[in-house]
């Protein structure tokens, strides 16, 4: 089976999504290609010299030196043209979600998007609000498919060697008509979730908004950053980019520390890449100790000012 992956360019570095591709498409076949186009390519080859990839194509075309959906499509629909891969992967990214729709008009195959796993008949997807997981397979010669975040995990990328090679992409301005704005980068101070090796998250089980501030207290005695489910984000007690789940942030720190979250779906499908969950919730039947690896059973408003206490002490 050959695979084609396709890679985003977070301005130089990898999407944390798409390292969770190149596993998905090491577990579904032999011969792996990745895809990278855009200014920065280079950079991104870097990072891929030591993973067990068939080749690196790179795609340096001046109109595709920042993502627009016209042109990344389109050079999806030659190199797949070229290359001929039976599958090709991609992260369930915003910019996925954007422009595949058109790879897959354009070449006329199925996409299946936003799988949760493999199974041994196809591809797993949550359906119904993930109140049921559904299994998907097509008897497409050809398929699209992109994978949930923290389906993989980066860790399980096999390591390896690979070929580079530039492709030579036939573009044509008047076949570019969508322009996208400069990446949205957020004000200084404001935080990144995605890239936070620990998260103190907060729920509504910190019942008013002057308790929030114990949270940033603990987070600070344990070097973390902020985040939160979204009726705290709701009732306007913390910011909106600190919300994880899946109206918000999808996020995969080594640690993840929840203060009173009850584990509802919509908030799990954010967090659940995470290392390590620990939990503190007061109803030993929260569903969140279903995936914590550590819970405490207790109550946070008095658990959470010791351990800043002592974590500040030690
Ligand atoms: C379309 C849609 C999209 C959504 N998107 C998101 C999303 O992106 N992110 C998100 O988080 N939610 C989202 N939700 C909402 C989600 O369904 C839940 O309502 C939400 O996650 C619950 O947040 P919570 O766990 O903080 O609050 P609750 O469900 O109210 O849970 C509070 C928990 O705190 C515990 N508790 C109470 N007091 C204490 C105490 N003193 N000490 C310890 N524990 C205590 C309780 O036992 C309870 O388990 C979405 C819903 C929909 C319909």
């Amino acid at each position: 089976m050959d695979i084609l992956v396709i890679l985003e360019n977070n301005q130089g570095s990898l999407h944390r999504l798409s390292k969770e591709a190149i596993v998905a498409a090491q577990k579904l076949g032999k011969s792996v290609t990745a895809l990278v186009m855009g200014s920065d390519s280079d950079k991104i080859v870097g990072h891929l010299t030591g993973y067990d990839l068939e080749k690196v194509i790179t795609v340096g075309h001046d109109l595709v030196s920042s993502y627009n959906a016209d042109g990344y499509s389109e050079v999806v629909r030659q190199v797949t043209e070229s290359c001929s891969p039976n599958i090709i992967v991609a992260g369930h990214t915003y910019q996925t979600r954007d422009f595949m729709p058109r790879v897959s008009a354009k070449l006329g195959v199925p996409f299946i998007p936003d799988i949760v796993s493999l199974s041994d008949q196809g591809f797993i997807k949550q359906v119904l609000n993930a109140k049921l997981n559904a299994e998907m397979s097509s008897t497409s010669e050809r398929l699209i498919i992109s994978f949930q975040s923290a389906a993989f995990s980066e860790e399980e990328l096999r390591p390896g060697s690979c070929s580079v090679e530039a492709f030579e992409a036939t573009l044509d301005a008047s076949g570019v008509r969508s322009i996208s704005e400069e990446p949205f980068q957020e004000e200084a101070g404001d935080v990144d979730l995605d890239s936070a090796e620990i998260l103190v998250s907060v729920g509504r089980g910190i019942e008013k908004e002057e308790n929030v501030p114990l949270a940033f207290d603990l987070a600070k005695a344990m070097g973390a950053e902020v985040s939160a489910s979204r009726p705290v984000v709701d009732s306007g007690w913390v910011e909106s980019f600190r919300q994880v789940g899946s109206s918000g942030s999808n996020v995969a720190p080594k640690l993840y520390f929840s203060l009173g979250i009850s584990g509802a779906i919509q908030h799990v499908v954010g967090m659940k890449g995470a290392k390590n969950i620990m939990a503190i919730n007061k109803d030993p039947d929260a569903p969140i100790f279903e995936i914590a690896d550590y819970a405490v059973i207790g109550d946070v408003l008095e658990i959470v000012p010791k351990l800043t206490e002592a974590l500040d002490r030690s």
